[in-house]
């Protein structure tokens, strides 16, 4: 059967229907009116979402180049930053301060690890010279299902006084709480494909006070990605160049959505969904890559020891039609990750689990009581 296609990946997210549909309007003009309001609703409202009184400026990117912006606006040449590894995306964000010519110090967790927050605290104090000049963290680690403990960390970068704190929250975002004013976070980066549930095409970057004072006189190259372009336009209800104004509408009804939903079920939901997921996997008999107390809101690897994890995502998507992520870099082939970000909800994971018991028992698997894994997801989804 066509067309029932069930996203259960981490990015690109479902997107609810209506979010769909306005995306189907005429364009409008950027420089009209009616895109200046469309502009001041979906800003402010961008600052509830961060929790913020910040900038939160809206770019035509994917996460990766609001993390981009992010960092090579507040930083010049051979500064030294200090970036947290235990993944995909951090190793990326080394990349891109590398790319740069920023000199690059990483603080490493095997995959599937959190980072150690102590870590931290030891090499910043450590630096009284005070020559780290960002910390960067991934907030969730996607590739890996791991929640980095961003608040602890962000204390120690207070305590040092000097560093920027620049954080991908692309998978947090909207699925956990990230008060960007109360934390004071300087950097706050994300995109449109994750907890927004909206298509890829729009990355948000929150711009905090001090972040603006470094940006005076940092000296990377900078020209799209110039965040100061963005906040003077902002100022003024538009967009440095033509923004993708159909994105913006479906913006418009994705935010009023999370709105009349309220920060607060939005959290929880994700909570319960990343419970029960586990819960089922563990009935399963399926061993969880990533600890429980390091456990992403938006997504749960699964190591399977005793059946092939790229049979699994195979048979899920031929048969079910509900698509999995699979393994990245060294982790392909060994690691399955299901998807519980944006809009999805207690129906379609008990769905995704059904069909992954169905799967298991067509591959032969023995491990587990059939039925087991959904009633574990159901008493959970029973007591909340
Ligand atoms: C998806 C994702 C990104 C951004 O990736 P893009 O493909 O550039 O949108 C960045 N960080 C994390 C943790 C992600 O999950």
């Amino acid at each position: 059967m066509d067309d029932k296609l069930m996203l259960m990946i981490p990015g690109p997210t479902p997107v609810p229907e209506q979010v769909l549909l306005a995306l189907a309007k005429h364009p409008i003009g950027h420089r009209s009116g009616d895109f200046g309001k469309l502009m001041a609703e979906v800003t402010a409202n961008l600052k509830w979402l961060h929790q913020t009184q910040n900038d939160v400026l809206i770019l035509a990117a994917s996460g990766t180049g609001a993390m981009e912006a992010g960092i090579i606006n507040f930083l010049s040449p051979g500064d030294l930053v200090l970036v947290g590894c235990n993944g995909k995306f951090g190793d990326r964000w080394a990349e891109v301060s590398q790319a740069y010519g920023l000199t690059v110090e990483k603080i490493t967790a095997e995959w599937g690890q959190a980072l150690d927050p102590e870590q931290f605290r030891e090499r910043l104090e450590a630096d009284s010279q005070k020559q780290i000049k960002a910390v960067i963290i991934t907030h969730s680690e996607t590739s890996t299902g791991v929640m980095n403990d961003l608040e602890t960390i962000n204390r120690y970068v207070k305590a040092h006084g000097e560093a920027l704190i620049i954080v991908d929250t692309v998978t947090s975002l909207g699925a956990y709480n990230v008060p960007m004013d109360a934390w004071g976070l300087d950097v706050v980066a994300s995109g449109s494909q994750k907890g927004y549930m909206l298509p890829p095409g729009l990355g948000f970057v929150a711009v905090g006070p001090k972040a603006w004072e470094a940006y005076a006189t940092a000296k990377l190259p900078r020209f799209y990605l110039d965040l100061g372009k963005y906040r003077k336009d902002a100022a003024k209800n538009t967009t440095p160049f033509t923004p993708p104004v159909n994105m913006f509408f479906a913006l418009q009804v994705a935010l009023r959505m999370m709105q009349a939903e309220g920060l607060e079920n939005i959290f929880a939901r994700h909570q319960r969904l990343t419970t029960a997921t586990r819960a089922a996997i563990k009935a399963l008999g399926l061993p969880l890559f990533a600890p429980d107390a390091a456990a992403s809101p938006a997504i749960t690897a699964v190591a399977p020891d005793r059946v092939d994890a790229e049979q699994i995502r195979s048979v899920m998507k031929k048969r079910y039609d509900i698509a999995l992520a699979g393994g990245q870099d060294h982790l392909k082939g060994k690691i399955f990750r299901i998807g519980h970000l944006g809009f999805v909800g207690d129906r379609d994971l008990l769905a995704a689990l059904a069909a992954l018991e169905a799967t298991l028992q067509e591959l032969g698997y023995e491990g587990f009581t059939p039925g087991s894994g959904v009633a574990a997801a159901a008493k959970i989804f029973a007591n909340s």
